[in-house]
């Protein structure tokens, strides 16, 4: 207990602004707490609209100097960062599985993870370049350039608290562009823990500005129509990301956005059916399948059904849950109640319209807000589970007939953020992946998450580019320079 004290004492709780760590503005604060035990963590600093302005103010005076910074030193401190997460994954994971409730392992995969994009964007920040072109008219010249987009807010969801900043820190670094983040209420500390590291890695004072606030909308909302911020940068669900859009319009706002998802998962007759359980194990159960890329209905080619849903409903129906620091543990609690209560309604009313319950079905009693792994076969196609994202480690199961119908089925959702598809067939994997209405595919893989790869999603789950070669161009804007040569 005493290591998992220490991790939680030594994180700063406070606002971060101009590089200093302060109270709130009227000394405002708000309880953190862990999901595996229900149990209160610690205060953190309740940021205000007040302190929002602030940290926007040092974002907008550390510009300038920002953006004139050589790459190679932008870079530098990345790589410095990187290297100090790697050293450090052990209490990074010990503090993200307390505030969230995930497995160690599950915590230090994604300390990992977060880490990466800050070692490749390290990697891009001294590959931004422009271009120079004669005029095919004859005559002038025309000169590109990449330049930052300037103060950044980026806004950050309680599912990965660490890597869904640093994919946003990490290209607004190497860009050139100062910033203030708001992590997500539920789970500040490692985002504040990070906030040292950086500062601790170089990043001069005023480059990132921290604001953690139990009222998100009331603490950032001046700044969306404050003119000197640029862009914002948004993980979360559909409806803030839509009233967020509707906030940038008025200061035409530069936009990402990162929103839900409902991601199909197809099983072809021709799949390698045991590969396909690997694959459906982790796309649903990573992060306890809260997470936007969570498989969330499974479409399987009716001749293999029966046997892929039992060998999945052996694998989940095996798996240990238990508080994310035990030794042990495959599967923690969800991240609170209201989370727990929504799987369980929408897996009551799949049973109470005709699923069945292949394996587990209900919340468990005791400490915490843990649902046990489930599996649902025979799921009808008026569930609401098969239109609305879980968030949670529920499975279920429907058939198709033929790869029309599979495709139908996979594309019929307002959603478009990854699928997934087994099969061996090659001409059947290029056919399926290039009519699937997603930002991502997985082909015979059930995870598709990469520092290296343009992470993002069409339709509802929004638009622009995390991470690849896609992902700094979010924090740029080119610059054409007409070049007269008389
Ligand atoms: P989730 O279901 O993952 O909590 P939300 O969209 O509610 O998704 O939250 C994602 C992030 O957006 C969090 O940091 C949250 O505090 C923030 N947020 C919620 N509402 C607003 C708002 N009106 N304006 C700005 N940020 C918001």
């Amino acid at each position: 207990m005493s290591a998992q004290n220490a991790v939680v004492e030594n994180v700063p709780k406070g606002v971060y602004v101009g590089g200093q760590w302060r109270e709130a503005s009227g000394g405002a604060s708000f309880a953190v707490e862990d999901p595996g035990t229900g149990k209160r963590l610690c205060d953190v600093a309740d940021g205000q609209a007040e302190d929002a302005k602030e940290a926007l103010a040092a974002a907008v005076a550390a510009q300038q100097e920002w953006a004139a910074t050589p790459p190679r030193e932008r870079g530098e401190i990345l790589r410095r960062a990187w290297q100090l997460m790697t050293e450090r994954v052990e209490d990074l994971a010990m503090l993200m599985t307390l505030e969230m409730g995930k497995s160690l392992a599950e915590s230090k995969a994604e300390v990992t993870y977060a880490a990466e994009f800050f070692r490749w964007f390290s990697e891009e920040a001294v590959r931004i370049e422009g271009r120079y072109a004669q005029n095919p008219a004859g005559g002038s010249r025309l000169l590109t350039m990449k330049q930052p987009v300037g103060p950044c807010l980026l806004i950050t969801p309680w599912n990965f608290p660490l890597a869904m900043g640093t994919r946003k820190i990490g290209p607004a670094i190497a860009a050139g562009c100062t910033m203030i983040v708001k992590p997500a209420q539920l789970t500040p500390l490692s985002m504040l823990q990070l906030t040292d590291l950086l500062a601790e890695a170089g990043l001069p004072p005023g480059v990132l500005n921290v604001v953690p606030s139990s009222s998100a909308g009331k603490t950032v909302g001046p700044l969306m129509s404050d003119p000197r911020l640029r862009k914002v940068s948004f993980t979360g669900s559909t409806p803030v990301g839509q009233a967020l859009m509707a906030q940038a319009a008025e200061n035409l706002l530069r936009v990402s956005m990162e929103l839900g998802g409902n991601a199909p998962f197809l099983v072809f007759s021709d799949a390698d059916l045991d590969a396909a359980v690997d694959g459906a194990v982790v796309a649903k159960m990573r992060n306890n399948g809260e997470s936007c890329v969570a498989a969330n209905r499974f479409h399987v080619a009716a001749n293999v059904a029966e046997e892929f849903a039992r060998k999945l409903a052996d694998r989940l129906g095996s798996m240990t849950l238990g508080h994310g620091a035990e030794e042990g543990t495959q599967v923690g609690p969800l991240i609170d109640g209201d989370q727990r209560d929504k799987v369980a309604e929408l897996v009551d009313d799949a049973v109470a319209k005709g699923a069945k319950v292949a394996t587990g079905g209900s919340a468990v009693d005791g400490d915490g807000y843990f649902f046990a792994p489930t599996v649902l076969t025979d799921v009808p196609k008026k569930a609401r589970i098969l239109r609305e994202e879980v968030f949670g480690p529920v499975a279920p199961v429907t058939t198709f007939g033929s790869e029309e119908e599979a495709l139908a089925l996979a594309n019929g959702t307002e959603f478009g953020l990854v699928a997934y598809v087994f099969t061996q067939d090659l001409g059947r994997a290029l056919r399926v992946a290039e009519g699937l209405e997603t930002g991502m595919v997985g082909l015979n893989t059930g995870l598709v998450s990469n520092a290296a790869a343009p992470f993002g999603g069409v339709k509802a789950s929004g638009f622009g580019r995390e991470g690849g070669v896609e992902g700094i161009e979010e924090y740029l804007s080119t610059k054409y320079v007409a070049v007269s040569m008389s």
